[in-house]
């Protein structure tokens, strides 16, 4: 007999899992936190990854979906130094291995591809107990047959299995859009170009992608103290401009612009890690997918088609070994560990690579490396 399935969390990765779950007529429930799809906005590209997220995509039958939302050109790559000379302007020519999604549409394929009712929405885990049982914010409890976290980096169901927390990683982002840029902001548009842009010096820079809707979406990395976040008020958009013109002083001034002429707010997050190793031992009955189980840095480019990934496997292990739910979940822990400990690893060694005082030469040098490999 299959058991029902539980998921904590409607990511890529819970959704992937139900998707695949639902494909082999196993019936699984999603409690997400969120209010309703709509209650975040959920921007930024993903490149999707023919050997981990594509692969996803095909267990859960929506990979001629997926071709249809890929974004043309977004693999265009240019790398910058800090004086704004170019050192690689690479354009797209439709035949990569990594396309770019946006990952709303990507979100929407899954949330479209699942029976209704599968979602609760509003329904804030606040509490797991070993036997399974969660208890939600508004103090009602369920018990899970099969119990899975897929509830991100801050995950409630982790400590089931786990002790370790995720720390920070050494490194902070700020966030900036900038709206319809060719026409409203032609300076960061060229500068962006039509993909992704690495503009780096050591220890900190510009990573910034072009998105499907015209605008582009620039993550401004720092190498801060933990406690730099909270020492700018970010509400006051001015004064944090200020702060970052100070610490960009001996940057050329296209790169100035990318914060200057900021749409919105600007949104500063810190970048935190679970250990690059973390693993556990066997707990009947429950496991993790996505970033519960592995959040890393952002440097490998591999969060999202890991958790992906994770979901797609553990949802065929379970379809593959009915009645034995440990037998699945001691199979799909097996493959995990040691893959999700080689992109934590990459992204822990990219993070360093990237700001390192060579930087952007580290960075060239490894994708020349890839280039000949
Ligand atoms: C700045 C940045 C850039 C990135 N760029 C890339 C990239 O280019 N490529 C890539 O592959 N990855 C990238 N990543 C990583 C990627 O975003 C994550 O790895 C991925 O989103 C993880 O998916 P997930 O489903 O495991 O978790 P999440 O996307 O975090 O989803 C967890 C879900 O659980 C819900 N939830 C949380 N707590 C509870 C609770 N208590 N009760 C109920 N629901 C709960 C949340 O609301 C959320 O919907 C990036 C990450 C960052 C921070």
């Amino acid at each position: 007999m299959t058991t029902p399935v539980t998921i904590v969390g409607a990511g890529l990765g819970g959704l992937t899992l139900a998707r695949v779950l639902h494909v082999h007529g196993i019936p699984a429930t999603i409690y997400e936190l969120d209010a309703s799809p709509e209650a975040r906005t959920q921007g930024g590209m993903l490149d999707i990854h023919d050997y981990n997220g594509q692969v996803a995509l095909k267990a859960a039958g929506l990979f001629d979906e997926f071709r249809k939302i890929i974004h043309p050109g977004g693999e265009a790559t240019r790398i910058l130094d800090k004086h704004g000379t170019v050192h690689t302007d690479e354009t797209d020519e439709g035949d990569g291995t990594r396309p770019e999604v946006d990952r709303g549409q990507l979100r929407q394929l899954l949330l479209d591809s699942l029976p209704a009712g599968t979602i609760r929405w509003g329904s804030k885990v606040t509490g797991v107990r070993e036997n399974r049982e969660l208890t939600f914010a508004d103090g009602s409890t369920v018990t899970a047959g099969v119990l899975v976290g897929a509830d991100g980096a801050w995950s409630r169901v982790r400590p089931l299995l786990s002790a370790a927390k995720p720390a920070y990683a050494g490194m902070s982002f700020v966030e900036v859009d900038l709206l319809d840029a060719d026409t409203r902001h032609p300076g960061p548009a060229r500068t962006v170009g039509g993909g992704m842009l690495f503009a780096l010096g050591p220890g900190n820079g510009f990573l910034a992608h072009r998105e499907t809707d015209g605008s582009l979406h620039i993550y401004i990395a720092l190498t801060k103290p933990a406690d730099w976040i909270d020492s700018v008020d970010w509400a006051d958009t001015a004064k944090a401009k200020a702060v970052l013109a100070d610490e960009f002083h001996d940057w050329a001034p296209e790169f100035h612009a990318l914060f200057a002429e900021a749409d919105r707010a600007l949104v500063a997050r810190a970048i935190n890690a679970l250990p690059i190793d973390h693993r556990w031992a066997r707990v009947p009955g429950v496991t993790l997918v996505g970033d519960a189980a592995h959040v890393m840095s952002p440097f490998a480019g591999e969060g999202a088609n890991l958790a992906m990934l994770d979901g797609a496997r553990l949802g065929e292990a379970l379809a593959a070994h009915p009645g034995d739910v440990e037998k699945a979940l001691a199979t799909y822990e097996a493959e995990l560990f040691p893959r999700s400990a080689e992109a934590a690893g990459e992204a822990a060694r990219n993070l360093a690579l990237c700001f390192d005082e060579n930087a952007p030469h580290s960075l060239l040098d490894q994708f020349a490396a890839y280039e000949q490999a």
